[in-house]
């Protein structure tokens, strides 16, 4: 054996090593306990992949590659951070739209290297070339624009008459152009290519909003994996090929766990508005304001209460201090649950992980098919921060664009308080009917200083203890 083959199995071995601690580490991300610990396996996975890619026989550019990992760490690590957990989808939309951009661009520079030679190494590499620059490109494109509405920077929802057919259009363009592409393998060609497949991205993601963004976030992250899969076999790099079909066939799961808890199916995500578009129901009524004192004592005293967070306790940070107030009341015999919605705050898992971090034990903590029965015979449901979740509407109004969307049965409650700054919207940007409830009052503030409100007035109920 050459030094050289030794070297290359080597290099194999050690994309095994790699491929096998991304799996493992996997599976710690299964259970909040071990989480930590699995992003930390398939970090160094990923390392060791980097590193030894450096050894490859007859690499060029080393200089330029170093450049970029260096550019890549420094923004990354400084980006990762920075950034507020609430701001935390947008980034996962970002980062996971540049997987898709970089296999895009492993696509286009063997298509123009394989140009500039006359021909592509196997027909099945340029078919598989190709397919994977569809699938990068339109992840690449399509996250910029999540991202985009995520972080406020455009409007929820984009359309026009015939959106779906025009759609539809550039898609075929995209794939006869893909299909000359292999034919011909010219410049002209490639570049139109991507033009189209681009454009793809950003029109099929305008038209999504709302309750929608969730699935289609993750359906992107599985595109992205996919394509990183197929440019894996183009380079003949098995540590791509894994674990780009890890991350394709994870994110689909995830992606058919989210639809089916949104009652959604993926295909009306992508060439369907949520709900309808016409006027909704007015909500009459008024909101009733209530002060910490009064619920502090209505809980006190109730036999059940169910703990409702969403994105607004996200942004106060206030598990910790809904944490305490919780154990004051099971203290006092009260029956204590947190529901959780599969969509509540802005991220997959979002309000686990902030009751985690808060060191809430998880068998309080009750899925949403779980507890909605329940509803009716909790005392005081305490709302913190979420809205569209427990948004009546989506049941009975069939004009409402949450109108079908699951949601907490906070409203059958025989109480329902629920904590939030004012009269601000939620991430749908509609009124909610349970606001305007004959049983539910308002605590206006800021989620931890509510928390720390009602702690401080149990207390005093308490003698001061
Ligand atoms: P919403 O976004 O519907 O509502 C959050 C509420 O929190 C607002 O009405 C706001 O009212 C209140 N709030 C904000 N800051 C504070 C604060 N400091 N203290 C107290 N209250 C505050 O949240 P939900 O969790 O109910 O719903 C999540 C929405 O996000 C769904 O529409 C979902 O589809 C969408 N989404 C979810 C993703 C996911 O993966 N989970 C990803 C992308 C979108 P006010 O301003 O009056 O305080």
């Amino acid at each position: 054996m050459s030094v050289q083959e030794i070297l290359l199995l080597v290099i194999k071995a050690s994309y095994l090593v790699a491929a096998t601690l991304f799996l493992l580490g996997l599976q710690r991300m299964a259970s909040p306990r071990t989480a930590r610990s699995g992003i930390q396996w398939a970090g160094v996975g990923m390392v060791l992949a980097t590193l030894v890619t450096f050894f490859i026989p007859g690499l060029q550019n080393i200089a330029l590659m170093v450049v970029a990992l260096a550019l890549g760490t420094v923004l990354a690590w400084v980006s990762g951070k920075k950034v507020a957990i609430t701001d935390m989808p947008q980034m996962v939309a970002l980062y996971n739209g540049l997987g898709g951009g970089s296999a895009a661009a492993i696509g286009a520079v063997e298509l123009l290297r394989w140009s500039a030679a006359g021909q592509a190494t196997t027909q099945t590499a340029a078919v598989l070339a190709v397919l994977g620059a569809l699938i990068g490109s339109v992840a690449l494109s399509g996250s910029i624009i999540a991202w985009a509405k995520l972080d406020g920077r455009m409007d929820k929802r984009y359309s026009f008459p015939g959106m779906q057919l025009f759609n539809a259009a550039v898609f075929l363009a995209a794939v006869v152009l893909g299909g000359m592409v292999v034919h011909s393998l010219g410049v002209p060609q490639i570049a139109a290519f991507f033009v189209v497949a681009l454009a793809l991205g950003v029109l099929m993601t305008l038209p999504i909003g709302g309750a929608d963004m969730p699935v289609v976030i993750s359906l992107y992250n599985a595109l992205t994996g996919l394509a990183v899969a197929f440019e894996g076999y183009v380079l003949g790099n098995e540590a791509l090929i894994i674990a780009g079909t890890m991350v394709g066939a994870a994110g689909m799961l995830l992606t058919r766990l989210m639809a089916k808890a949104m009652n959604r199916s993926i295909k009306s995500v992508l060439f369907s508005n949520f709900g309808a578009t016409g006027e909704a129901a007015e909500i009459t009524g008024s909101q009733k304001p209530i002060d910490a004192a009064d619920v502090a004592a209505m809980m006190a005293y109730a036999e059940r209460v169910v703990i409702v967070p969403g994105y607004g306790m996200a942004v106060a940070q206030a598990q910790h201090k809904i944490w305490e107030l919780s154990q004051r009341l099971i203290e006092r015999g009260v029956k204590v649950r947190f529901a959780i919605h599969p969509v509540a705050g802005r991220m997959p898992g979002h309000m686990n992980v902030l009751l985690a971090e808060a060191g809430v034990p998880y068998d309080l903590i009750v899925d949403m098919d779980d507890v909605n029965p329940e509803f009716r015979n909790t005392d005081v449901s305490l709302v913190i921060g979420a809205n569209d979740v427990v948004n009546p509407v989506a049941r009975t109004d069939p004009a409402s664009p949450i109108y079908g969307m699951p949601i907490l049965d906070v409203v059958e409650s025989k109480n329902a308080i629920v904590i939030k700054r004012g009269k601000g919207k939620g991430f749908a940007g509609i009124e909610n009917a349970l606001f305007y409830a004959d049983n539910t009052r308002m605590l206006y503030g800021d989620g931890a200083e509510m928390a720390s409100a009602l702690v401080s007035e149990l207390k005093a109920l308490d003698g001061g203890h």
